[in-house]
């Protein structure tokens, strides 16, 4: 290890958990986040900081002030310009940690792309905000070996647990057999999130990453572990494996081959995403085609936005939508027909 890269990590290679070897297993790791939300915000800060070689992070949505009370990663001139989550999240980590390869990626993570995003990364991290990604990520992870951290928040509430396929609980083992648990049947939608838990959570998170990124896995504690910041409330639990689970047991991966129904709204508001349609757009094209027809039209180089009253559409250049004002996927469908094309 140069001089520099000593005297920037000092004080986690003083750190008798982690120390020189653990830091250059650091350097030649992998980590990928999805989501770039609360969670996978402060998640790919710490990774970032700490070194971790290289880092991607994958976010289909687009930064808004309502964002900027609990997602460290962005400030006003983000949502000002409505940049992609990705895009300001690779420039924000860059700017922090030059030594750190990091991509960011603007996408949806689906079936079709999963093994294009998610293979040969040392560690998947759970920066998302709803269950039909994490189980699609679940049976991505289980059935190419590869560990993930499952983390989750709302309200005050928050918990997390280090999946390690054929040797942990996976998160259909935990979920799919009793129901979820407490809290988890709420969204940020309808009862909101505190900054500080998802903070919490992600360090939490983090330090199970670092540990499997460090080459530390005798260190993971291999539990549950729940928390609510308003409370004071702790807990950590045991999980057992399921002898019947579907995904780790059975090797039946309903939601990576497509199966289960894909998830259309959007945790936090009253909108809809399109992303059935996997085509590249011309946004300055459409911008032009679009200015007499609606009001409001703003673009930079990777979206387009305009509103036709009482709703606001936000147009990716892969093809995505995001109808803002609805939860009819219906209506969402109507609206991209007749403006953007079927
Ligand atoms: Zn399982």
């Amino acid at each position: 290890m140069n001089p520099s890269l000593r005297e920037k990590y000092s004080r986690q290679l003083l750190f008798a958990g982690i120390g020189e070897a653990g830091q250059e297993r650091l350097a030649a790791s992998s980590a990928v986040i999805v989501g770039s939300g609360a969670i996978g915000s402060a998640t790919a800060l710490l990774l970032t900081r700490a070194g971790v070689g290289r880092v991607r992070i994958i976010d289909r949505d687009f930064v808004e002030p309502s964002n900027l009370q609990r997602q460290f990663l962005f400030d006003e001139a983000d949502a000002r310009q409505a940049l992609p989550k990705a895009v300001a999240a690779e420039r924000r980590l860059k700017s922090i940690n030059s030594s750190v390869s990091v991509e960011g990626v603007v996408a949806d993570l689906n079936p079709q792309n999963a093994a294009e995003w998610l293979s040969g990364f040392d560690a998947i991290l759970d920066g998302t905000d709803n269950f039909e990604t994490r189980f699609l990520i679940n049976d991505f992870a289980v059935s190419r070996g590869q560990p993930w951290i499952y983390a989750a928040a709302v309200g005050s509430y928050g918990l997390t647990f280090t999946i390690r396929p054929g040797a942990t609980a996976c998160l259909a083992c935990l979920l799919e057999s009793r129901g979820s648990p407490p809290g988890l049947e709420d969204t940020c939608d309808t009862i909101g999130v505190l900054g500080p838990v998802v903070n919490l959570v992600a360090s939490l998170e983090a330090a199970e990453g670092l540990k499997l990124l460090a080459g530390r896995g005798t260190a993971l504690h291999g539990r549950l572990l729940a928390c609510d910041v308003w409370s004071g409330h702790f807990q950590s639990l045991a999980v057992a494996r399921l002898p019947t689970c579907r995904v780790c047991a059975g090797q039946e991966f309903t939601y990576l081959h497509g199966e289960s129904q894909p998830h259309v709204t959007m945790c936090g508001r009253d909108s809809v995403q399109i992303h059935e349609r996997h085509r590249r757009l011309d946004l300055a094209l459409l911008g032009k085609r679009l200015a007499p027809a609606v009001d409001d039209v703003r673009q930079n180089e990777f979206l387009l936005r305009f509103r036709v009253a009482p709703y606001e559409m936000t147009v990716f250049a892969d093809g995505r939508a995001i109808l803002k004002g609805t939860q009819d996927p219906a209506v969402a469908r109507s609206l991209y027909a007749r403006y953007v094309g079927a």
